[in-house]
């Protein structure tokens, strides 16, 4: 037994196409203590979906692959158990909110069923067991439970979304993944929906993986966050660390590129250029196309972990002491 509900070690995750191999990611390593909230930010392509689907063991296969490291989730091996362990696991242990829930949600059944479905899955109970037990859901996220016979499309985008976590969280997981669970959504109901998240995770005493390209959102619910960046964790700290010390010059760029509500004269420095080609990813640092503070070190070695403290590190050549490395002058 450990104090983390979820260890990753070394994940390596990869697409191959007929167009070539994605590296999607490239040995991370997470480590998630129970009840707290990790948020997994970066662009789209930085791998951030692809570690949530390795975390349910539903990295679609072919073409993904899972070529590297371990996953132990809630003390479990999880690529050492069989598909119906697994399955157990999956609502049971973990369970998933994705970004939209016009698509999560089957048109043609009713909000109720699809909760009651889920329950009488995972916790084996009786359809009028499971009934109630929707209805309660229901109105735990905010919803009267009267509406349990409705269709999903007499309900709002900011409804429908509480239906899919009154979903999640019907068979009271350890750990909820919620994969851009706002941005289909209307920035009011953003903030109501984020508001609902966190009561639930207090009261579930869950930890939570929130998956976000917002910075926002990440400072309204995070307690640590770690920045993704061409499959790699190029930053990870608490939330202080990332927000008051930043260290890498992607979080850095990341900063730059939001409106300062406290400086509204301050110019937006959107980060220039694009994320390097995933089926090509270059020697050295994947951000050296894009960094202000490229140095030759930078085209010719991947940066290693430097660690700030124990649980703030950075993979930056900027905070390597050895300046002769830095310069190029190093000895192979
Ligand atoms: Fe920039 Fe070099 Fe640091 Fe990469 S390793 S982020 S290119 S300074």
């Amino acid at each position: 037994m450990n104090d983390y509900l979820l260890d990753i070690e070394n994940l390596q995750v990869q697409y191959v196409t007929d167009d070539g191999t994605v590296s999607a990611v490239n040995g991370i390593d997470i480590k998630l203590q129970k009840g707290k909230t990790l948020g997994l930010v970066g662009e789209t392509g930085a791998g951030k979906t692809t570690t949530a689907m390795s975390i349910l063991r539903l990295v679609p296969h072919p073409p993904g692959k899972i070529i590297g490291g371990t996953i132990r989730l809630d003390d479990t091996d999880i690529f050492n158990i069989s598909e119906k362990e697994m399955e157990r696991m999956r609502g049971n242990i973990v369970s998933m909110i994705f970004q939209d829930p016009m698509t999560a949600l089957n048109p043609v059944i009713t909000v109720g069923d699809q909760i009651a479905e889920a329950i009488m899955i995972h916790q084996k109970l009786n359809q009028e067991k499971a009934n109630k037990k929707a209805e309660e859901m229901l109105e735990l996220v905010g919803i009267p439970g009267n509406r349990r016979n409705d269709y999903p499309h007499q309900f709002s985008g900011g409804m429908k979304q509480r239906v899919i976590i009154a979903i999640a969280l019907s068979c009271s997981p350890k750990l909820l993944i919620a994969d851009e669970p706002t941005t289909a959504l209307d920035v009011t109901i953003q903030a109501q929906v984020l508001e609902l998240m966190k009561e639930l995770k207090t009261k579930y005493e869950m930890s939570m993986i929130l998956i976000t390209h917002d910075l926002g959102v990440v400072a309204e619910v995070c307690d640590d966050v770690a920045i993704m960046y061409a499959g790699r964790i190029v930053e990870k700290g608490s939330l202080q660390d990332i927000f008051l010390t930043t260290k890498h010059p992607y979080t850095e760029g990341l900063f730059n590129s939001i409106p300062n509500i406290d400086n509204r004269k301050a110019e937006l420095k959107p980060i220039k250029g694009l994320m390097s080609d995933p089926y090509n990813l270059p020697t050295g640092c994947s951000f050296a196309d894009r960094c202000d503070y490229v140095m030759p070190i930078c085209r010719e070695k991947s940066p290693q972990k430097i660690f700030f403290s124990e649980n703030h590190y950075t993979e930056c050549h900027l905070y390597a002491t050895d300046i002769d490395f830095k310069l190029g002058r190093h000895q192979e």
